[in-house]
């Protein structure tokens, strides 16, 4: 059976990113404020933005011989500015892949090599482990720029350096070209490219804007950016909608909950994009009291499942509806969202417009109908392209007719409601920040004392998150003690970003659980994982 949207199909831009954000599809003013740095108070205007992203865009052409796909690399934290160096790229019809910037030299390089990267933006502080990187890539030194101001010391120039005075014309690009490469593990293995092409990115703002249409027409939104717009989740919501819609946004470098709430109230911010430990946050901290949060109209919770018990404290405490959305950056990232006004406890919604489904039996691949319980499948216009430089992962992802496994578990109901029960993929998502089990497995591989590991998602309610836990069996020999525990924790510490690391612990294990072809059966350790906690 084949589900689709509730809505009617969208009208598509057939351009690609540069030329609809040109195109001025909402009819912004020029001087309409779209960023706001709230540390240094600085800001840019529409307007602004067009004229200096071509700037970029000519600098990179004449300067640095920039051509059609190539790839520009952003490693930074959130700056008011992000946009400039990205739709600068694709205005000069470049690639853009986005990088963590928590990740370690070897994170950083594995992206770098996969997507071939030839130009970077980054920070000063960032500035070691992205010259290490590069290096071992043999990306240019001179192609390495700074959000900040021209850096003497390290002999690095601002991107704003590149502007050149004339404007760039923006490149026409193909709609099936590939706009983004960000990454993902997707349903197994290591992190992998996903290919979002021009028609994906394009299509999935349509998908947004349509259904959200009521909102947007709101007057005087501001929007409250904390979401790290190297992922594909902010990138979309505070960068992309932002510059279509002219929504003004304050982009904070990072989340802290007192700089969250104070933003809140010093720039009457109406809307805000969340993660459940954020909603966790809101819902029962006591901090909330302390600051005037009247002027919220819209909360909007993705990443990861939104506890329904939270979303109605939030909803008790604040008087502002909430509402959660399903993404995924293999979708572009929006796939399902509550409709603005209705509520549907527990429900991610229905599906967003133009966007089709189907449920199957894991087992079996039989197609299932309402109420049944089933990996979910998706086609539709904001599907990625497939995984770079790995056609095996892509093909195991999208099936030749186009449909893409989300590895979700999901079921339907009689409304078209969606609602999330499990994960049939091996990804933990901590804080909505993914964790890929097969990469810390591999790391702990190679851990002198580690004979087998699995690594699986244990829950902190307290936070409410996933986080990384290792089910280990040492080396003959070795005794299993707290001091190997620690070693191990530290072991990984050192080696991966923050996100990863084993907040979850090391529990040690006689064997691991593997099927007859040697397959991790993680399920079964997470049900002894959950059992042993019921025991505790
Ligand atoms: P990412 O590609 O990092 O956005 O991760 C996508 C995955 O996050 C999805 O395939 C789901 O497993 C999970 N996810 C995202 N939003 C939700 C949600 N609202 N409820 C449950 N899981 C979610």
């Amino acid at each position: 059976m084949i589900f689709y949207s509730p809505d009617a199909d969208p009208v598509y831009p057939e351009v690609d990113i540069y030329h609809y954000l040109d195109s001025n599809p909402c009819n912004v003013q020029p001087s309409k404020t779209l960023f706001i740095d709230p540390v240094s108070n600085q800001s840019i205007t529409f307007g602004q933005f067009q004229i200096e992203t071509k700037q970029f865009a000519a600098g990179l052409q004449d300067t640095y011989g920039f051509k059609t796909k190539d790839v520009l690399a952003i490693f930074s934290c959130n700056q008011y500015d992000f946009g400039i160096p990205i739709l600068g790229a694709l205005c000069a019809g470049g690639v853009v892949t986005t990088i963590n910037h928590s990740y370690t030299v070897d994170e950083v390089v594995h992206q770098l090599q996969d997507s071939g990267a030839k130009f970077m933006v980054t920070t000063v502080d960032l500035l070691p482990t992205a010259t290490k990187a590069a290096e071992i890539c043999s990306i240019a030194p001179e192609h390495i720029f700074l959000f900040s101001a021209d850096d003497a010391a390290s002999g690095k120039i601002s991107y704003r350096s590149v502007f050149a005075k004339r404007l760039a014309t923006p490149v026409k690009i193909d709609m099936e070209d590939v706009a983004y490469l960000c990454y993902s593990s997707g349903t197994t293995g290591k992190s992998k490219g996903v290919m979002l092409t021009h028609r994906n990115i394009t299509s999935n703002l349509v998908q947004i804007m349509d259904y959200d249409a009521e909102v947007i027409k709101e007057k005087d939104l501001v929007v409250l950016g904390f979401l790290p717009l190297y992922h594909i989740y902010g990138l979309m919501n505070c960068l992309h909608i932002s510059t279509i819609t002219g929504m003004t946004t304050i982009i904070m470098p990072k989340f802290d909950l007192p700089s969250y709430l104070n933003n809140i109230q010093t720039y009457k911010v109406t809307n805000t994009f969340i993660v459940p430990p954020v909603a966790l946050a809101l819902a029962k901290h006591p901090m909330v009291n302390d600051y005037d949060l009247t002027s919220l109209r819209h909360i909007a919770c993705g990443a990861a499942p939104l506890p329904k018990d939270l979303c109605e404290m939030i909803e008790k405490r604040l008087g502002v509806y909430c509402r959660q959305g399903f993404g995924m950056t293999e979708a572009s990232p929006l796939v399902a969202c509550i409709r603005p006004g209705k509520r549907m406890d527990g429900s991610v919604g229905p599906l967003v417009a133009g966007l089709t489904a189907k449920v199957i039996d894991t087992e079996t691949g039989k197609e299932l109908g309402v109420n049944q319980e089933g990996e979910w499948l998706l086609r539709g216009p904001n599907v990625m392209k497939g995984y770079i430089n790995n056609v095996e992962a892509t093909k195991h992802t999208i099936e030749e007719d186009g449909w893409m496994h989300t590895g979700d578990i999901v079921y339907v109901d009689e409304q078209g409601n969606w609602f999330v029960v499990d994960r049939l993929k091996e990804l933990i998502k901590m804080k909505g920040f993914q964790v890929a089990p097969a990469e810390l497995e591999a790391l702990l591989q190679t851990h002198p004392k580690v004979m087998d590991c699995a690594v699986i998602p244990a829950y902190d309610a307290s936070q409410a998150t996933e986080i990384p836990r290792a089910y280990v069996v040492p080396r003959p020999g070795v005794e299993a003690n707290d001091e190997l525990k620690k070693d191990i924790m530290e072991f990984v510490a050192v080696r991966v970003a923050n996100h990863k690391k084993l907040r979850g612990g090391v529990v040690f294990i006689g064997e691991i659980p593997k099927s007859a072809s040697g397959k991790i059966l993680r399920k079964d350790i997470v049900k002894f994982d959950r059992r042993d906690e019921n025991e505790k």
